[in-house]
C-alpha cells in the first residue's frame, strides 16, 4: 500500500517558494462539507472572496477566480485580450517568464523576448528602459501587450511594475500591461488600480497559503474592453460569462468550493486589521528576507539576485561554488534533515537552490530551515566563511517586528 506517511515526527520543512506551507487555520476552513454551488449559501462564499481578493490585489474592478493552477491563468490572460499573430512584448527575468513567454508563442502569438544577454538577465528586474526604447521604436503601435513577472521565483527578484507602467507611458503607447505576480501577490506589495495594471495573473500556493488549485485574473476597465475584439480562441476561459454570473456570488461552472473556504479564511487573515493588514504582510516578508540574505552573506556565499534594490521579499536564491551541485547538496539536506528547498530551474539548474520565506513562517522556522542548508552545506564539503544561522538570529534578535506577536490583556 502507498503510504503518505513520509514525515513521521514534527513538521516537514516546505520552505520551497510555493506550493507554501499551509496554516492549521485554512485547513479547518476547508474541511467543511462541501456544498451546492447553486444553493443559496453558496452565493456569500462568492462574494465574500470576490470581494476579499478585490482588496488583496488592491483593486476595485472584477478579479475572476479559477479552477486551475496559475499557469492557466497565464493563458486566460493572453486569451482573453488578445487575437491571432497579435504582436507581445516579454520580459526575460527568468524560468517563469520563458514559460509564459513561450505559451504565448504557442497560443500563435508574435512573442518578442526582451531582455539582457545571458544570465546576465536572471540576476536583475526588468530593465524599463529598454522596454520604453523598444515601445518608442513601435510607431505603428503593433504590440499589444508588455507582459513581465513581477516576482520572479526561478531567481529571487521583484521587479519594479510602477517603472514598467511609467515606461510605457512615456513611449504614449497604448499596449496593454499584464503581470504575473503569481509569487508576489500577497507577501510582496502589489498594487493592481494605483499602478495601473490592465491584468495580474495570481494563483493559490504561495503568498495566499492555500493548496495548489486555484487562479486569477484581475482585470482593469481598457482589459475588460479589449477583451470585447480579442479573437484568440477561449471557452473555459472566458472572462464575460465569469464576470457577469459573479455578480451574484455564483460561478458559470462547478468552482473549487473547498479551497474557497480556504481562500475565505486567508483573506481573513490577511486583511485583518489588528495584525495591521497587507502592510504589515509586505514588512513581514521584508524582514524575514533580510535576515535570510544576512544568512547567506554570513556563509560566504552569492544570491542570486545581483541588484539589491529588487531583492524579492518572498525567497532567496543561494548560489554554490563551482563544482558543486546545488540539486546534490538538496538532496542531502532533504533526506537528513526533512526540508525541502527550491531547485534552481531552467539556466540556473544545478548553479543554486532557493529557500522560500513566504506565507506561513516565523523567525523561529526560518532559523531551522537555515539551520538545516548549514548542516546540509558542511556535510556536502561547502567550505563556509562563518554561520548564516547565527547571523539570521542576531538579524532577527536586534530587528522587532511591526506588530508584536502576542499583547499582555
Ligand atoms: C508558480 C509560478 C507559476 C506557475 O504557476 P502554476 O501554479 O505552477 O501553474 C508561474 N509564474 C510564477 C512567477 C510562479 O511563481
Amino acid at each position: 500500500m502507498l503510504t503518505l506517511d513520509f514525515h513521521p515526527t514534527g513538521r516537514h520543512f516546505l520552505q520551497i517558494p510555493g506550493p507554501s506551507p499551509v496554516p492549521d487555520r485554512i485547513l479547518r476552513a476547508m474541511s467543511l462539507p462541501t456544498i451546492d454551488h447553486r444553493g443559496p449559501e453558496f452565493a456569500l462564499l462568492g462574494k465574500r472572496v470576490l470581494a476579499g481578493m478585490q482588496r488583496i490585489f488592491q483593486t476595485k474592478h472584477p478579479v475572476v477566480i479559477y479552477p486551475a493552477s496559475g499557469t492557466g491563468a497565464w493563458e486566460a490572460a493572453l486569451a482573453n485580450t488578445l487575437s491571432p499573430g497579435d504582436a507581445v512584448l516579454m520580459y526575460e527575468t527568468g524560468h517563469f517568464a520563458s514559460l509564459w513567454n513561450r505559451m504565448a508563442t504557442r497560443l500563435g502569438l508574435q512573442t518578442e523576448f526582451l531582455g539582457l544577454p545571458g544570465v546576465e538577465g536572471w540576476r536583475r528586474g526588468v530593465q524599463a528602459d529598454l522596454i520604453e526604447k523598444r515601445l518608442r521604436e513601435d510607431s505603428q503601435h503593433r504590440i499589444k501587450a508588455v507582459c513581465v513577472v513581477h516576482n520572479e521565483t526561478s531567481t529571487g527578484a521583484t521587479s519594479d511594475i510602477k517603472a514598467v507602467r511609467k515606461a510605457i507611458d512615456a513611449a504614449k503607447h497604448p499596449a496593454l500591461l499584464m503581470v504575473d505576480s503569481i509569487s508576489g501577490l500577497a507577501s510582496a506589495e502589489y498594487r493592481h488600480d494605483e499602478w495601473g495594471v490592465d491584468v495580474c495573473v495570481s494563483g493559490s500556493q504561495k503568498g495566499l497559503m492555500l493548496p495548489p488549485g486555484i487562479s486569477f485574473n484581475a482585470l482593469s476597465p481598457k482589459a475588460l474592453e479589449v477583451s470585447k475584439n480579442a479573437k484568440l480562441p477561449k471557452s473555459f476561459w472566458a472572462w464575460d460569462e465569469m464576470v457577469e454570473m459573479n455578480k451574484t456570488g455564483y460561478f458559470p461552472y462547478t468552482p473549487n468550493t473547498n479551497l474557497l473556504y480556504g481562500l475565505a479564511e486567508a483573506c481573513d487573515m490577511l486583511l485583518e486589521e489588528q495584525q495591521g493588514g497587507l502592510d504589515t504582510v509586505f514588512a513581514r516578508h521584508q524582514r524575514w528576507a533580510e535576515g535570510v540574505r544576512a544568512a547567506v552573506r554570513a556563509w560566504g556565499l552569492e544570491i542570486q539576485c545581483a541588484d539589491p534594490s529588487v531583492y524579492s521579499p518572498v525567497l532567496t536564491g543561494v548560489v554554490m561554488p563551482d563544482g558543486v551541485d546545488a540539486d546534490k547538496v538538496r538532496q542531502l539536506i532533504y533526506e537528513r534533515f526533512d526540508l525541502s528547498l527550491g531547485t534552481g530551474l531552467g539556466k540556473v539548474k544545478g548553479r543554486m537552490f532557493r529557500i522560500g520565506h513566504l506565507g506561513d513562517c516565523n523567525d523561529l522556522t526560518l532559523v531551522a530551515a537555515l539551520g538545516g542548508c548549514e548542516m546540509g552545506l558542511k556535510l556536502s564539503g561547502v567550505k563556509l566563511a562563518g554561520s548564516g544561522v547565527q547571523a539570521a538570529m542576531d538579524h532577527f534578535a536586534s530587528h522587532a517586528s511591526a506588530v508584536p506577536l502576542k499583547k499582555a490583556a
